[in-house]
């Protein structure tokens, strides 16, 4: 893509109103504009972000059995009430129409898939599934101030499992935990796994994939060992010894890009999702769900990957690999160019090209340290038919002739 062509201004100020660094460099660099708190717009940049996380979610979830599918967002209120969460959820958004009928906006989508799940399971035949979505969720949070990290409107990836026993979902749970270890990998991200409280509905098990960074949110307690609580729920004390191996565990701030939660029978109670086992007996499903927030996570992967002059992606997640720089107002400098975007465009390998001649030099390395894109290429008279590569991030940078 050209530059010169690029929805997307970047900007070098920051806005006063700007609390986070995920926010200020996103809106700064052009990958989103702020609509109101907690709702944001994403242009080209920050779609390409999004989608290259989504897609990588999508891979993990079909490794582990994993379908795609796409639910509503607008739920008829009577399913609210069947679990009790009409009145119990606090972040529930509630719309009336002009015929007086209500509605909630999805925050989550047990009250959906549940429903339609009936219509498709009633026997151990048709165990175990696994389904999910990435969908645009709503939630009345009170505290939207953190940039992408906390939405009212926000980016999930929401896979539910349905099982004949405990221990098949217990299986599969352990499972998911690990193609969620991936996803947080390839993000650029390591992810502590830290016990967690069920929620309100459940005395099951539940783990959080926390990410630590100083602008985190939460708070967990942590050993090397690999033990982890959230502080809400920890029998724990930041300097306590370690209850697995006895080294005193650390307090980290941390965000939450992916929480995981044994549902147990709860919800298939609720709205009768029953299956017949082999010998005949009608039993309840039992349900896991599976969440990872992708913008939450687009936010997070700023908070831990940036510097003072910009974002720095990660390259399974950047928006282009190659942010190639022409230098300069010479003609051959913008032929050489044309040439080297071109002979990439067919490799198949992504370029955003600064083809812009009004900008300045500097103009142009400082947007091409604020993009983050992981690999520079300048172009300029100085490298005489060359092309100086740079990481982002990295001081080195060296003259090659073909990439
Ligand atoms: P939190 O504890 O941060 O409020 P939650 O435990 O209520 O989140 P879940 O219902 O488990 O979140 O949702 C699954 C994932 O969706 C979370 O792990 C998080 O990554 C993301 N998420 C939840 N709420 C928001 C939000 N308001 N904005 C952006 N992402 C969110
Ligand atoms: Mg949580």
């Amino acid at each position: 893509m050209r530059q010169s062509e690029l929805f997307g201004k970047t900007s070098k100020t920051s806005e006063g109103s700007a609390t986070s660094a995920n926010h200020d460099l996103l809106v700064r660099a052009g990958f989103a504009d702020q609509l109101m708190a907690g709702v944001y717009s994403y242009l080209p940049l920050g779609w390409r972000v999004l989608n290259r996380i989504s897609d990588m979610v999508r891979e993990e979830m079909g490794a582990i059995g994993g379908q795609e599918i796409f639910l509503p967002a607008l739920h008829p209120k009577e399913n609210w009430q069947k679990t009790g969460r009409w009145d119990s959820m606090d972040v529930l958004f509630k719309v009336k129409s002009r015929t007086e009928s209500e509605y909630a906006l999805g925050p989550t989508h047990e009250e959906v898939i549940v429903p339609l799940a009936k219509k498709h399971i009633s026997s151990y035949r048709d165990l175990p599934r696994a389904w999910y979505q990435i969908q645009t969720k709503f939630r009345d949070e009170l505290r939207a101030k953190a940039g992408l990290l906390r939405g009212r409107e926000f980016l999930m990836k929401d896979l539910y499992s349905f099982h004949a026993s405990a221990e098949d979902l217990k299986s599969y749970y352990e499972k998911a935990k690990g193609a969620y270890t991936k996803v947080f990998k390839r993000c650029g991200l390591d992810a502590i796994i830290a016990e967690a409280s069920g929620g309100s509905f459940t005395k099951e098990y539940s783990h959080e994939f926390q990410v630590a960074t100083e602008n985190g949110e939460d708070v967990i307690f942590a050993c090397a060992c690999g033990f982890a609580q959230n502080k809400e729920i920890a029998k724990v004390r930041a300097g306590d010894a370690c209850p697995h191996c006895g080294t005193p565990v650390k307090e980290l701030k941390t965000i939450e890009v992916g929480n995981i939660f044994d549902l147990g029978a709860k919800f298939s109670k609720d709205f009768g999702l029953k299956f017949t086992d082999e010998s005949g007996k009608s039993k309840e499903v039992i349900i896991g769900c599976y969440g990872i927030g992708i913008s939450r996570l687009m936010g997070a992967i700023v908070e831990v990957h940036h510097d003072e002059h910009g974002i720095i992606w990660p390259q399974e997640v950047a928006p282009f690999a190659y942010h190639l720089v022409s230098l300069g107002d010479d003609d051959e400098v913008y032929e050489q160019s044309e040439k080297v975007y071109e002979q990439l465009s067919k490799d198949g390998k992504e370029v955003l090209w600064d083809d812009r001649r009004e900008a300045s030099n500097a103009e142009k390395l400082a947007d091409a340290d604020l993009i983050g894109i992981p690999t520079r290429l300048v172009i300029s008279p100085k490298t005489k038919g060359k092309i100086e590569a740079k990481k982002r991030g990295a001081k080195e940078s060296k003259l090659v002739s073909n990439i």
